[in-house]
């Protein structure tokens, strides 16, 4: 098979490991599909247990010297590497919307908010403190230091196949820590370029490999069943993060977990409703809604419903949808047929029990995986749609009268990840920021991701945070040396 001339010729296909683009044992390789055609753009090497080994074997030896790196030394492969990042923008935003499908605009947002993650991290390889107090009895001394954990495996989802790499990449190598990356089987090629330039900007060999497979469980499960792996890094499905969690449990591995997310947005009757729909399109849409954070519910208070509403139907039936590479594109297509078959189901069973479609509420025909931007008002609050995580197009719509019901639907999920609420009181800012189980809370807007801020959820959202001075701990362990001096 010959891969599509819209490819770069040079893009990496192979496993990354020890510093070397490598074919797998096996000799296996698995298809990398385009989602706005359906059709192969090409195929990568596909790893397996004998391969997790060697890349482990890789980030073990390489640990210590790596650990031993000045921070001055990490901080400016890590900075050097965001230089490349930047530099290379174009080619990492056309492999992202080749392979995950994301209009080339946002591709573009995500090298520059993925790239970011190494600058900040750069800028914290060199403030990796400690402490030091007298005893309080005055008998010697207490020294607190900070150590690398070790090894690192970090699992990235596809729906932001650099960003979701380089929160994990970044704190990990600033910490002194060796990572190996498992990126989404239907997103490795933008994680393999990733390495590429981590090559050429000095990183040492073992430091960092990259492992595409096709069996997630085989390999993931081989390596965490390793003692010498230290760490796991997940962010994905929380069904997936609860299997991951118990095989850490095995040698007590440190872990952190970026799950699903089930976000409310509420409009109260305060709100700048004409900036609550703005930051409704923005929360809901990004990514095409395939987001964590993206907002799952719209809570609107019943007195600007229908307002709201209206004029998020209006906005949602205006965006224009097409493959990624299109001039003008500004919905791509979901990553699969899987994906839209779900989203598709999830939508008929809402509609078959009363929802009242605003706008779309159909897939649309053709090659690739589209759907179309979809409002639904009036939905049973027994739903399924409500409690399940939509990852796509649709927003759905429910009233409230008072504040308290708001809050009270906003938390009724086993999730926390991130909310959304719109309001021009200042006592109910603080009041509602305060009473949301959620680990993320933007006031009056709908974009709250900031490399500089700790990412993380509370309730099955996950464990940990990423990004922000909160981000380097995850891959830090804490010593207490007495000292009797
Ligand atoms: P997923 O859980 O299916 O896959 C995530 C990763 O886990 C992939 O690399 C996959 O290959 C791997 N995996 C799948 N099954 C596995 C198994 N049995 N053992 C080991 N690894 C396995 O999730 P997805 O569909 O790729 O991503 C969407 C999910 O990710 C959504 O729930 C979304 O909310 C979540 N997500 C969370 C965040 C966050 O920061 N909280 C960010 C982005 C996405």
């Amino acid at each position: 098979m010959s891969d599509r001339p819209d490819l770069p010729a040079d893009t990496p296909t192979d496993l990354w490991i020890d510093g070397h683009a490598l074919p797998s044992v096996s000799g296996a390789r698995f298809d990398v599909a385009d989602p706005a055609t359906g059709g192969v753009l090409t195929s990568v090497a596909d790893a397996g247990v004998a391969d997790a080994s060697k890349a482990l074997d890789s980030a073990v030896a390489a640990q210590s010297r790596w650990a031993a790196t000045p921070p001055r030394r990490r901080s400016e492969i890590l900075y050097r590497a965001w230089e490349l990042v930047v530099e290379h923008t174009d080619e990492l935003a056309l492999l992202m919307t080749l392979e995950m499908g994301k209009p080339l605009a946002e591709a573009r947002g995500e090298v520059a908010y993925g790239g970011e993650f190494l600058r900040w991290f750069a800028e914290e390889a060199v403030r990796i403190g400690g402490r030091t107090t007298t005893a309080p009895s005055g008998n010697g001394r207490i020294l607190v230091t900070k150590e690398p954990v070790g090894p690192c495996l970090a699992v990235t989802p596809w729906n932001f196949p650099l960003a979701m790499g380089t929160r994990k990449i970044g704190p990990a190598l600033a910490a002194g820590c060796t990572v190996i990356v498992k990126p989404a089987e239907d997103t490795p090629l933008t994680m393999l370029l990733l390495a590429r330039l981590f090559r050429d900007a000095g990183l040492p060999d073992g430091v960092l490999s990259v492992l595409p497979t096709l069996d997630s469980a085989g390999v993931i499960g081989a390596l965490m069943a390793d003692s010498r792996l230290a760490k796991i890094s997940f962010t994905g499905s929380t069904q997936v993060g609860r299997i991951l969690l118990g095989q850490a449990a095995h040698h007590v591995m440190k872990a952190s977990m970026e799950l699903g997310g089930n976000a409310p947005f509420i409009v109260f009757d305060d709100a700048d409703i004409d900036a609550a729909v703005e930051g409704a399109l923005a929360a809901k849409m990004r990514n095409g809604g395939q987001a964590c954070t993206a907002a799952n519910r719209f809570l609107v208070h019943n007195a600007v419903r229908e307002r709201f509403t209206a004029a998020l139907a209006d906005r949602m039936d205006a965006l224009r949808v097409g493959a990624g590479r299109e001039d003008g594109t500004e919905v791509g297509p979901l990553i699969n047929e899987r994906q839209r078959s779900r989203i598709a189901a999830l939508v008929d069973d809402a509609v078959a029990s009363g929802a009242v479609v605003r706008t779309g509420g159909k897939a649309i025909a053709g090659d690739g995986w589209f759907y179309a931007p979809t409002v639904l008002d009036h939905l049973p609050t027994d739903s399924d749609i409500l409690a399940e995580e939509i990852f796509g197009p649709v927003a759905v719509i429910t009233g409230f009268d008072t504040e308290d019901e708001a809050v009270a639907a906003a938390n009724d999920t086993p999730y926390g990840l991130a909310a959304y609420f719109y309001t021009r009181d200042l006592d109910r800012t603080l009041r509602v920021s305060a009473a949301l189980n959620a680990g993320m809370v933007g006031v009056n807007r709908g974009i709250i991701s900031d490399p500089a801020a700790p990412f993380g959820g509370v309730k099955e959202s996950g464990l940990g945070s990423e990004g922000g001075s909160e981000g380097i701990a995850e891959y830090l362990t804490t010593k207490y040396i007495a000292l009797t001096a």
